[in-house]
């Protein structure tokens, strides 16, 4: 075995072996984690990064050998419950990932130990049907229901009720519901468009438009489509699509994200065999497809055609601009945008399209903070991890406020809101948050 430190091969990542009975081997899965946690104990250089690794350190620390091998194996689960899978320690420290020998994919095997969780039924109730996104999306677009349910979940006894019952912390940020879903009230795309297609990208696109666009914030939803028809683009909507599944991935339910893979799949194959470009506006949401469903499913050759054909949309239209095929007829100048990188959009492996495409527009210049949020998915919301997301996300709120900015923007939504309530809390100026694609349609002066 090489003893060398440090990895200087570009990282691979091996495919989960989920459906091997060994995987949820809990003793099988213990070794491996003290393996593991071993090797962290040794290095910290994930501190800073989340709570799993001061938990890891601190459990060894107050051991009586000082080592792993001290730490009760009862008490491994804290480490993995503090773990929100984005997936950063691998992408962007760890230098023990395959191939080096060591075999070191910290986020994976976090997701094994979740899976085991929750096949052992000690996922609570409250976890799952908050991460069951489907559901929301079942009442959202009834206006008076809509309407009734927003206003019901304002009122301070409620959210202390929400926080008994759902574990969902009296102050953390909610997503309203919209009275009009994205689906409901998308504009057609241009009639007789005829789709040029560049040597990068295709001319027409099919939106996955993601259960928090589609149902909390179809504005978002709404820009984009003004932004692709300005540019001449073709677009549709996979109406029939579910949840990508990763808040269930989060929770280690691999069976439901079977589920949701055998729901959304074949629509999105179907889209990519007929040329479209493959879109979805959530940073989370698009590496569900990008990565994570292929290394679940390794073998299905229809996951590997949707995770050809997938996009975020700056990494498509920065290649549409390289195709010189992007309109760069900018009318409004946006002057300081202060620019959250979502942790999701960074370990796509793409570099940051979304400040690339805002160097075009004249009279913007972005701040960039490459740092997590602290939101990630669920775990910002739980009443048991909402200080914590709070503190995470201290740096990035303090890094925001302070470039005097115009705007305030994250790739992903979720972490805006999160961001913009830290402000607001630490009674920090707040720009106008926006999200990027918004701030796109702003810039072409599109109403
Ligand atoms: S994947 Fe993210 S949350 Fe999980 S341990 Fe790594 S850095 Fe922490
Ligand atoms: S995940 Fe890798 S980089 Fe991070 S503490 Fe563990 S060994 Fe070090
Ligand atoms: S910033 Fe967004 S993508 Fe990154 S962990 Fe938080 S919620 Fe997930």
């Amino acid at each position: 075995m090489s003893t060398r430190e440090g990895n200087l091969e570009a990282p691979t990542r091996h495919a989960i072996d989920w459906q091997d009975p060994k995987y949820h081997d809990a003793a099988d899965c213990d070794k491996e984690l003290e393996r593991v946690f071993d090797i962290c104990h040794g290095c910290r250089r994930c501190v800073s990064l989340c709570n799993s690794f001061p938990t890891l350190f601190d459990l060894v620390d107050n051991s009586s050998t000082l080592e792993v091998d001290g730490v009760d194996k009862k008490d491994f689960i804290k480490v993995v419950d503090q773990c929100y899978l984005c997936d950063l320690c691998y992408m962007t420290k760890c230098p023990y990932v395959p191939p080096h020998p060591w075999n070191l994919d910290f986020p994976h095997l976090m997701l094994r130990a979740k899976a085991i969780k929750f096949n052992n039924g000690e996922v609570k109730k409250s976890e799952q049907l908050l991460a069951s996104t489907d559901l929301q999306g079942q009442i959202a677009g009834v206006p008076i229901v809509v309407q009734a349910a927003n206003a019901f979940t304002d009122l301070k006894p409620v959210r202390k009720l929400m926080q008994r019952a759902l574990g969902v912390h009296h102050k953390a940020w909610l997503p309203k519901l919209a009275t009009r879903t994205l689906s409901q009230s998308a504009a057609p795309s241009q009639p007789d468009l005829t789709p040029r297609n560049g040597e990068r990208t295709p001319g027409k696109v099919a939106i996955f438009a993601t259960c928090y666009v589609n149902n909390n914030e179809p504005q978002i939803g709404h820009d984009l489509l003004k932004v692709l028809s300005h540019n001449g683009i073709a677009y549709q909507l996979v109406n029939e699509a579910r949840c990508c599944g990763m808040p269930k991935l989060e929770l280690g339910d691999l069976a439901a994200v079977r589920k949701a893979k055998e729901a959304n799949i074949p629509l999105l194959a179907q889209k990519a065999r007929e040329g479209y470009a493959l879109m979805s506006p959530v940073p989370s949401c698009t590496l569900m497809f990008k990565q994570e469903l292929p290394l679940l499913f390794p073998d299905d050759p229809e996951v590997k055609l949707v995770q050809d054909a997938m996009w975020d949309p700056f990494e498509y239209l920065v290649a549409r601009h390289k195709d010189r095929l992007l309109q760069t007829d900018f009318k409004t100048e946006l002057g300081n945008v202060s620019y959250h990188v979502p942790c999701h959009g960074r370990v796509q492996n793409m570099g940051r399209k979304t400040e690339e495409l805002f160097k075009l527009v004249p009279g913007t210049k972005m701040t960039v903070i490459e740092r997590c949020s602290g939101h990630a998915g669920t775990y910002g919301v739980k009443t048991e991890h909402h200080a914590t997301a709070m503190k995470i996300g201290k740096p990035v709120v303090k890094a925001m406020a302070t470039a005097e900015a115009d705007y305030m923007a994250s790739d992903c939504p979720l972490a805006g809101h999160h961001l913009a309530q830290g402000m607001d809390e630490q009674q920090l100026p707040k720009p106008a948050l926006q999200h990027p694609i918004s701030l796109l349609r702003i810039a072409y002066g599109l109403s």
